[in-house]
């Protein structure tokens, strides 16, 4: 066996299990946005049988020798035989049953996560999720080796973090973002806009900004979900959003959120497609293509500008009396209890929260049934506000349901990213906010699909930023942009 051949075939089996993992993929979006609710647990099964199927692949042992004679001729292909060397290190940890058990498990538990939202009862959750909590530390065992549970887990979602620099990192965000929160808070808030805003008709305007943002709808969806998302890749990536009536932002700031996700994908180069190059580097990197449409885009002067006009077409004029009242509008910022709901001022405090919370659920610190207190407490000395109820609580993220231990810190660490590729992105563009209030997002996302998307998983997550950016990634950037912005809206 030649090593070109070596390399051949160890990407002819790739492409199959990257079609796969697609069709485990569309079997998510269906559980999300059309299944019948009866079909819950068959749907637990065919999606355990999946993963009994990837995991196979995944830990072929052919992989192993493929790997070793595998001679790639460009730094494409030696990047492609480095992830796919990766996923094999991490996979053939993990026990096979182990796997399927969480893939059953996790499935159903979304479920049960969901009713007891619903009913607002923890006490129906907890079981469930103390089981959910135990299958990661399990899984997180077999993959740390002696080394630090949160940083394996941590690791499935943004490669090479580790939570002691994501705790060092929000510890030097968190003062200068409880300063400018203070001083906010201590001015009166903008009005916010008022009225009624039919479910059709948002929908529609959403489709429309979705369209704004050159989301490409030939290869791409718009669905609706509980918890906003997008699902896919290649040239088959969707999105879901919600509606309420009495609050357009929400379906609009999710639908643009979702598009910057699923743009980043529809985007990579088309040479990647179906090889481990063919799909975002990390979940830090994708949460900030999603942040930078939504907040440095979508929620700045020139956008805001033109979606007041798309939006006083259809609703009048709001109760806001011009483009600036709405700008202040969309940017008030006010203490909450939802994470998706956030201001930008308040987001990463949301965030450091949780971190802290499933770090000592993963350590074992925590007990699950202690969890709706240490919540409470920790929301009141943070955000200033008393839980009212368990929907506002702990109950509000769908993460832990489905065993999405290590995934919230990658929100923050899109923040980040997103604030040094805006700074990038002004330095590159110039007059882009002046092109966003005319409704022309193309210089914007232009940018960014030739400096970030394109590139799909050619670099590591940092490399990625940096190669961007021309500078390496840090906090610096989106806290002096926060600053500024609220500053001056604030008039501090
Ligand atoms: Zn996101």
């Amino acid at each position: 066996m030649t090593n070109n051949r070596a390399f051949a075939e160890l990407m002819a089996f790739q492409r199959q299990t990257e079609a796969l993992a697609g069709v485990a993929g569309r079997l998510g979006w269906d559980q999300e946005t059309m299944m019948p609710p009866g079909a819950a647990e068959q749907r637990g099964e065919e999606m355990a049988a999946m993963e009994g199927v990837m995991h196979a692949r995944r830990t072929d042992p052919r992989i192993a020798d493929w790997l070793a004679a595998a001679d790639p001729a460009d730094a494409a292909g030696q990047r492609a035989v480095a992830l796919i060397a990766r996923s094999y290190a991490r996979t053939t940890k993990v026990p096979s049953d182990l796997a399927q058990e969480l893939a059953r498990v996790t499935s159903t538990a979304q479920g049960i996560w969901a009713r007891a939202r619903a009913e607002e009862k923890v006490a129906d959750f907890l079981p469930t999720l103390g089981q959910v909590i135990a299958l990661r530390r399990q899984e997180a065992e077999c993959l740390a080796q002696g080394g630090d549970l949160y940083d394996a887990l941590m690791d499935d979602y943004e490669p090479g973090a580790t939570a002691e620099v994501m705790g060092a990192m929000f510890d030097r965000m968190r003062p200068r973002l409880v300063a400018l929160r203070g001083a906010v808070l201590e001015k009166a808030p903008p009005a916010a806009i008022q009225g009624h805003f039919a479910k059709e008709a948002q929908l529609a305007l959403s489709r429309e900004v979705a369209g704004v943002y050159g989301y490409d709808f030939s290869r791409g969806r718009i669905d609706l979900a509980v918890h906003p998302f997008s699902s896919g890749g290649g040239n088959d990536s969707r999105i879901t959003t919600r509606v309420v009536e009495s609050d357009p932002f929400n379906c609009i700031y999710s639908t643009i959120h979702e598009v910057g996700h699923s743009s980043y994908e529809l985007n990579i180069d088309q040479a990647y497609l179906m090889t481990p190059l063919g799909s975002g580097v990390s979940m830090g990197v994708h949460e900030s293509q999603s942040r930078i449409y939504e907040n440095q885009i979508g929620r700045g002067p020139g956008f805001t500008a033109h979606l007041y006009g798309l939006m006083a077409a259809r609703f009048g004029d709001m109760g806001v009396g011009s483009a600036d009242g709405f700008y202040r509008a969309i940017n008030r910022v006010q203490p909450g209890f939802i994470r998706t709901e956030a201001d930008e001022v308040h987001y990463n405090l949301h965030i450091m929260m949780r971190f802290d919370l499933e770090r000592a659920l993963v350590r074992g610190d925590l007990a699950v049934g202690d969890l709706e207190a240490a919540w409470n407490d920790r929301f009141a000395a943070d955000f200033g506000v008393q839980v009212d109820r368990p929907a506002h609580g702990m109950l509000q993220d769908v993460h832990w349901s489905v065993g999405l231990f290590g995934y919230f810190p990658t929100y923050t660490l899109g923040n980040v990213y997103a604030g040094c590729l805006f700074q990038a992105l002004n330095a590159a563009v110039p007059g882009v906010e002046a092109q966003l209030a005319a409704g022309d997002c193309s210089g914007a996302v232009g940018w960014l699909r030739e400096n970030v998307q394109r590139h799909g998983g050619l670099r590591t997550p940092e490399a990625t930023i940096a190669h961007a950016c021309g500078f390496a990634p840090s906090e610096g950037p989106l806290l002096d942009y926060l600053e500024a912005k609220f500053g001056a809206l604030y008039g501090l």
